[in-house]
């Protein structure tokens, strides 16, 4: 089943045309690859399709809601309860250890700390870093603090997880490791993972891979 649509969009930022007709089409529980040079558009069509930015046009659907009609509070919601989302660096909170930054967004659902800490260990053993749980960000190596991230997106049990580049500032070895762990734990789960890279290695994980090339994307699932 299509759980995530999105067709026809455009996005500009003053002259620069970032998305001219890029489309996209996400199943349950599949792992899709947008890949394309730098500057091509990618990140900007993930952000457009995980409601974070508004397209200029088009028209994006998550189970059949439209994400681009519905109101900003409705679309956090969502965003909050059914996505989880991994950057390339600088998303977790400096100030809290790495096993407060994965119960975070629990806490912000109104789980009691003791629950919420205990959901996020589970998440930290299975992304193989228990051992850094009372640490800080910033004390960690870049893999560890990554598959942190990895676990706080998926610690809401979310149906989407939104990637860009989430192995873009590691080594080859911690990449592949982030990889592995965040494509097991996905299938696992059953959750769908949209994962932005330029590199053919990352994209090997993935079930089937879109290319964006100057703002344009054609996903051949439409066809079908
Ligand atoms: P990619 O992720 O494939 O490298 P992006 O989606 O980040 O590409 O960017 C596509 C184009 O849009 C680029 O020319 C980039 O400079 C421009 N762009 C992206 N975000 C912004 C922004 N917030 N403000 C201005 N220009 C932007
Ligand atoms: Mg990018």
């Amino acid at each position: 089943m299509t759980l995530l649509k999105a067709e026809g969009l455009y996005k500009s930022f003053g002259k620069t045309h970032a998305l001219e007709g890029a489309g996209l089409a996400v199943r349950e529980g599949e792992i899709v690859a947008v890949m394309g040079p730098s500057g091509s558009g990618k990140s900007t069509l993930l952000h457009c399709i995980a409601g974070i930015l508004p397209p200029d046009k088009g028209r994006v659907s998550y189970q059949d809601k439209d994400l681009t009609r519905m109101s900003d509070s409705d679309r956090s919601e969502l965003r909050r309860t059914e996505f989880g989302f991994v950057f390339q660096f600088g998303q977790l909170v400096p100030e809290l250890t790495c096993l407060e930054n994965v119960a975070l967004p629990l806490r912000l659902s109104g789980m009691k700390r003791k629950d919420a800490e205990r959901a996020a260990k589970d998440w930290m053993a299975r992304l193989e870093v228990d051992t850094v749980a009372d640490q800080r960000p910033g004390e960690t190596s870049g893999g560890q603090g990554q598959r942190v991230a990895v676990a706080r997106a998926l610690v809401t049990g979310p149906k989407v997880i939104f990637a860009d580049e989430p192995t873009g500032a590691l080594d080859s070895l911690n990449g592949e490791r982030v990889m592995h762990l965040l494509t097991t734990a996905a299938r696992e789960t059953g959750a769908a993972v949209v994962l932005v890279t330029h590199e053919a290695r990352v994209a090997a994980y993935s079930d089937r891979e879109v290319v964006v090339r100057d703002g344009r994307s054609r996903d051949v699932e439409f066809a079908r």
